[in-house]
Order: structure tokens, then C-alpha cells, then sequence
């Protein structure tokens, strides 16, 4: 709940310090989710002192989403973490695979312990500013910086990160081809149960005991005790389904799965979401007053639609960039040299899902049960060594794989050479 000036929330209430008008904001964040809020964070965190301006068409901070990442590096908001599991299952459809990798536990976050943490230390700083409530309507770059339009006024800054979702864009021009995009798209229940039902050791990531027909098809469910769960129905890239077929299908694999009637559960909340899975450039106009970050500037992993971890990394090296302003190029550099192997493995991994669908279950299942865990969640994180990807490549099936990288050589080619 909230109201103009300040936000209420179970813990209390946050001041905030609401925008001036006339004013250059040396900085503005559009979007208050995790990237926008992540990298308030982390100016701060990096003694930033000049003004800061927060947009965001929200007014609330529920408990919207959760977000799981396996423990490879630390964060600050990974103590929030509820839950750590060891292990996790697939299930391709005839067998499952149980996994265990006690190094690298996979973490869960309440989205509303996230922005809890992070409002109580943006709320108390003296150069954080806020208009919540305004939905932008335009960002445009002026001849001193960049002016940004709600339906309540305009806001004026030097610089703007911009985070408000857009559809990723292919660049324009070039190859005929564009890279394979796909959606993922789901919806999660957090039900609670009379009896206990769960395994609360072993969180299933993708369970392909689901109808295959309008593309992969799984449900993903994490056990938060012997009685609770969320089960989150996902498809990979057919249009978007109304939320009523999501429901459905997550009450008939619950009837099916666990035996539970409509009525034998209760649903305590509800997430929703759709990540782009691509590797074309999410850009629309380059602007150099404007930085996309988070979903919008590409942060998810197109192979699989993480990215917490992503824009934890992403929102640090912006802010180092800013507080250190003589090695913002070299990161950029090191960035770039690091991911093109991530670019080939993702566009190739993508055309493949794209190119034999049917054979979804099987490639991750497959991935899951030879691919040594760790290995796997390095992969998975973006750390891997070259061993690791060795390992992860001759557990994957090699003809479909073979035939989708020369279909996809168009696209990963020039990322090469960094275009
Ligand atoms: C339900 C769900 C579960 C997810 N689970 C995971 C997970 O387990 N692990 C993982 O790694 N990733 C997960 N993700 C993906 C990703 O981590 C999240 O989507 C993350 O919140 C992306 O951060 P963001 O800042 O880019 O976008 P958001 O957090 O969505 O923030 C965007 C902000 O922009 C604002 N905005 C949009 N349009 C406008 C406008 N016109 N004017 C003003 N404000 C605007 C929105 O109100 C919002 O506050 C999940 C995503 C969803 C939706």
C-alpha cells in the first residue's frame, strides 16, 4: 500500500524523498525492479553523492516474483535467501534425474525481502529521489542530457539507465537471418496443503510430465516445506497463454502428480512472467545518454531466462564505471571477451530448441544426468572453465547440436569479432 511521500510495508514505513521539479538529476533510474533498485544499491554502496531520481509507474512493492540462482558468487541480498537446496530433479517424461551439488546450492529469494532490504537503505539516503505512481510516457536525449515524460511532467537528467521492459529488438540491417527468439513463459502458484505431500530436499526444475503439443512444455516446483510449494507451469515459445490454461494445467498436474482435488489445496500467492530467450540485441536506438539494464538491456541468460545473477553483475560494473570512471572501458573489454563463448553456446543451444522441439526433454534431462553438476551450474552461471564446457557439450546429443551450429553460423560469427 502507499500514498504520495511515502510507501508502507508490513515493517514499517519508508519516507521517500519525492522529486523537485527545476532540477538536473546527474543520474535517473527508470524502473524501480531489480535492476533499477540493484543499482541504486549500488552507487551507494560505491559512495555515489550526487542526486539520484527513481521512476516507476509503481507505487507498490509486493512480494511479485521469487528468484532462485545457484550460489556460485556472492551478492548482497543472497543471506536473504530462504531456502538452499543441495539437490534437484528433472524428469524427462520416462525417467527422472536427481542431481546433488552441495557446493553450489540453489538459493531462494522472496522478492519482497529484496526490496525490503533495499528501500530501507535507498529510503535513508540523503541523494536518492523518487516519483512513484507515474507511468513514463517518452525518454528522449535533449542537447544536455536526457528528458524523461510522465503524464504528471517531465524530469530533466544528465544520464538515464533504463529499465522498464521492452520486446527485444533484432539490429536492423546486416544478415536476412535473425536469431532464434523465443518466449518463456509462465505462472506459479504458492499453494499450501493439509497433509504433507512434498519433498522439501529436492526442488524439481523441470518436470516434462505435461502435455508436449504447443511446444516444451514443464512445471517447475519448489517444495518451501512438507506442505507448501510453488508450482510454476512454463512453455518455451509459443504466444503467450491466458492465465486461466496456466491454472488448469497446474490443478490437473497436481490431481495427477500428488492426488490433490481443486479443494485440497489453498493458493496462497500467484507470480507471473514472460522472459525473452534470444541472442539478438535487446537495443531499439543506440543513445549514449540512455543505458538499458536488466531484462531490457539484455541481462537473462537467453538459454535459460536467469537473471538475478546477471543483473547482480551487470549493475556493479555500471556503478564501478561511474565511481571509477578511467576503467569503465576495460571492463567493457573483459566483458566482451568473456561472453562470445556463452553468445555461440546460447545461439546454437536456442536454434537447436527451435529447430527439434520434440527433443527438448531429452536435451536437458540429458544435460542434468551426465554433465557433472558443478560443472553444469558454473556453465549455467556464466564461470565455466574450458573443461566444464567440454563436459557440457559431450553430454548433449551431437547431431542435432552439429546441424543447429551451422544453421546458426550467421549469428554467432560476427559476435566473434564483438559486432
Ligand atoms: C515471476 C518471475 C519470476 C522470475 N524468477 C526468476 C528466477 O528465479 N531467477 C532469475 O534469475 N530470474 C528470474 N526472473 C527474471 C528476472 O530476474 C526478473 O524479471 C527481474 O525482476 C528483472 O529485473 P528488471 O529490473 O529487468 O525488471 P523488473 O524487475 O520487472 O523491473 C522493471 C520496472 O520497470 C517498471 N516499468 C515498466 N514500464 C514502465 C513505464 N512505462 N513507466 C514507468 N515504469 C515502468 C516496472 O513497474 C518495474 O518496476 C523472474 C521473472 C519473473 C517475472
Amino acid at each position: 500500500m502507499s500514498v504520495q511521500g511515502h510507501l508502507k510495508s508490513k515493517r514499517g514505513v519508508f519516507w521517500l524523498r519525492p522529486a523537485q521539479k527545476h532540477t538536473i538529476y546527474p543520474y535517473m533510474i527508470l524502473g524501480s525492479g531489480c535492476a533499477g533498485l540493484s543499482l541504486a544499491w549500488n552507487l551507494l554502496e560505491l559512495g555515489i553523492k550526487d542526486l539520484i531520481l527513481i521512476v516507476d509507474q509503481r507505487s507498490t512493492f509486493e512480494n511479485d516474483r521469487t528468484w532462485c540462482f545457484w550460489d556460485i558468487e556472492p551478492t548482497p541480498f543472497s543471506d536473504l535467501a530462504t531456502h538452499r537446496w543441495a539437490h534437484w530433479m528433472i524428469h524427462d517424461g520416462s525417467r527422472q534425474t536427481i542431481a546433488a551439488c552441495p557446493s553450489f546450492p540453489y538459493l531462494r529469494i522472496r522478492s519482497a525481502d529484496f526490496y525490503q532490504r533495499v528501500l530501507d537503505r535507498l529510503t535513508s539516503a540523503p541523494n536518492i529521489t523518487w516519483a512513484l505512481g507515474q507511468p513514463i510516457m517518452e525518454v528522449c536525449e535533449t542537447n544536455q542530457g536526457v528528458r524523461v515524460s510522465t503524464a504528471q511532467g517531465h524530469f530533466e537528467g544528465l544520464r538515464a539507465f533504463n529499465s522498464m521492459t521492452q520486446k527485444p529488438e533484432v539490429p536492423p540491417g546486416g544478415s536476412r537471418r535473425r536469431p532464434v527468439a523465443l518466449l518463456q513463459h509462465f505462472l506459479g502458484q504458492t499453494i499450501r496443503v493439509k497433509r504433507p505431500t512434498f519433498d522439501p530436499l529436492t526442488p524439481t526444475l523441470m518436470d516434462f510430465r505435461t502435455p508436449q503439443a504447443d511446444g516444451p512444455h514443464f512445471i517447475y516446483l519448489l517444495p518451501l516445506s512438507e506442505t507448501e510449494a510453488l508450482v510454476e507451469n512454463t512453455y518455451l515459445f509459443s504466444f503467450p497463454l491466458h492465465a486461466e490454461r496456466h491454472r488448469q494445467e497446474i490443478s490437473n498436474y497436481l490431481k495427477l502428480r500428488y492426488g490433490l482435488e481443486a479443494g485440497a489445496y489453498e493458493v496462497i500467492e500467484e507470480e507471473s512472467g514472460a522472459i525473452p530467450m534470444t541472442t539478438a540485441r535487446s537495443v531499439g536506438k543506440i543513445r549514449s545518454r540512455v543505458t538499458s539494464i536488466g531484462l531490457a538491456g539484455g541481462a537473462a541468460r537467453p538459454s535459460s531466462g536467469y537473471a538475478f545473477l546477471r543483473i547482480q553483475k551487470q549493475t556493479q560494473t555500471i556503478a564501478r564505471g561511474i565511481a571509477n570512471p578511467g576503467n569503465s572501458h576495460r571492463s567493457r573489454e573483459k566483458c566482451h571477451l568473456s561472453s562470445f563463448k556463452y553468445q555461440f553456446f546460447d545461439t546454437v543451444f536456442l536454434q537447436c530448441l527451435a529447430d527439434r522441439p520434440a527433443l527438448a526433454a531429452r536435451i536437458f534431462a540429458q544435460m542434468f544426468k551426465r554433465a557433472n553438476p558443478a560443472a553444469l551450474v558454473r556453465f549455467l552461471g556464466d564461470q565455466s572453465t574450458i573443461f566444464d564446457d567440454l563436459r557440457i557439450v559431450s553430454a548433449l546429443p551431437k547431431t542435432p547440436f552439429l546441424a543447429a551450429a551451422l544453421r546458426s553460423c550467421p549469428d554467432w560469427f560476427p559476435a566473434l569479432f564483438g559486432r
